[in-house]
């Protein structure tokens, strides 16, 4: 059920590269005097960066290393540690899934910027088998059908 609904004047949604660094750049970018409502989405409250993770598994990083805590490098700006469920270009409206009780919040927008990354697809040539994802920190150790 909808509990509450917020506006600001920029959403952004996705906290990776993509997304923090649109976040940087508009909060710099700003005029004097200009006090933009920014606001960030993410399900995760870190920026994972992936470039590290081979050498996190070589274990000459420490997990610890490749997190950026989005709300230590974005500050003043609104984040939103949640799933995003729904996208409403047309209304101008994202919804957003508040924990594990079914909780939603409705965030409005005057601009949205689209980071959410995107999916790999391993369904060719029996790469799904061979090339495991390794985009999370929670499964570090790679799975290859127990090789
Ligand atoms: C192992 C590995 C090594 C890499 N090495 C390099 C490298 O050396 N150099 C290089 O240039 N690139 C490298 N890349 C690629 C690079 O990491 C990606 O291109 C980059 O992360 C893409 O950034 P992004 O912000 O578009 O997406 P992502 O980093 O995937 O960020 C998307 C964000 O959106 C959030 N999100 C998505 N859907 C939802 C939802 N429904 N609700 C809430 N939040 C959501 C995710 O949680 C995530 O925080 C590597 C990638 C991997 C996997």
């Amino acid at each position: 059920m909808a509990i509450n609904n917020l506006a600001h004047d920029v959403l952004i949604l996705g906290g990776g590269h993509a997304g923090v660094r649109a976040t940087r750049e508009l909060i710099r970018h700003q005029r004097p005097g200009e006090r933009l409502d920014v606001a960030l989405v993410s399900r995760d409250n870190v920026e994972l960066w992936h470039g590290l993770m081979p050498q996190m598994l070589a274990n000459t990083v420490q997990p610890e290393h490749v997190v950026v805590p989005l709300r230590e490098v974005l500050p003043r700006v609104s984040i939103y540690v949640d799933e995003i469920r729904e996208i409403d270009l047309e209304h101008r409206r994202v919804t957003i899934d508040q924990g594990t009780d079914g909780e939603e919040l409705i965030l409005t927008y005057r601009t949205l910027v689209l980071a959410i990354g995107s999916t790999i697809d391993l369904t060719r040539r029996s790469l799904q088998r061979r090339a495991p994802t390794r985009q999370e920190l929670e499964q570090p150790t790679p799975d290859l059908d127990g090789r």
